[in-house]
């Protein structure tokens, strides 16, 4: 239920970003999910195709690009990628670490029709 209510947030800001000429010629929106942000971005976009069908918004498609989930070490400074939930450092074993990426949740870009390559 998290990714429909994300995916309603998601038709807010796009409503409120584009001009109401923009909406139908909205082919892409380009999101950045981090694997710690705890969506799954199939449900997302599944949610999102449910919503949006037969609105204005039913040509657009979700475009999600998949942030990894990084670790810094506060102790030796070491970066690694662990397989999340895992918070201890990979190299000497502190759990005293950072999460550098993978928290992500934004808009990257819209992609309307007339400026597609
Ligand atoms: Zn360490």
């Amino acid at each position: 239920m998290h990714e429909l209510s994300l995916a309603s947030d998601i038709i807010d800001t796009v409503k409120q970003t584009l001009s109401h000429e923009e909406l139908p010629s909205l082919r892409k929106i380009v999101l950045e999910i981090g694997a710690y942000s705890g969506v799954v971005p199939d449900s997302l976009s599944f949610s999102f195709e449910a919503i949006t069908a037969g609105t204005e918004l039913a040509g657009a498609e979700l475009e999600i690009i998949n942030i990894p989930f990084r670790l810094k070490c506060n102790q030796c400074k070491t970066e690694a990628e662990p397989e999340y939930p895992i918070m201890l450092c990979e190299n000497c074993g502190s759990s005293d670490t950072v999460v550098i990426s993978g928290d992500e949740l934004k808009f990257k870009e819209f992609k309307i029709s007339e400026s597609e390559e």
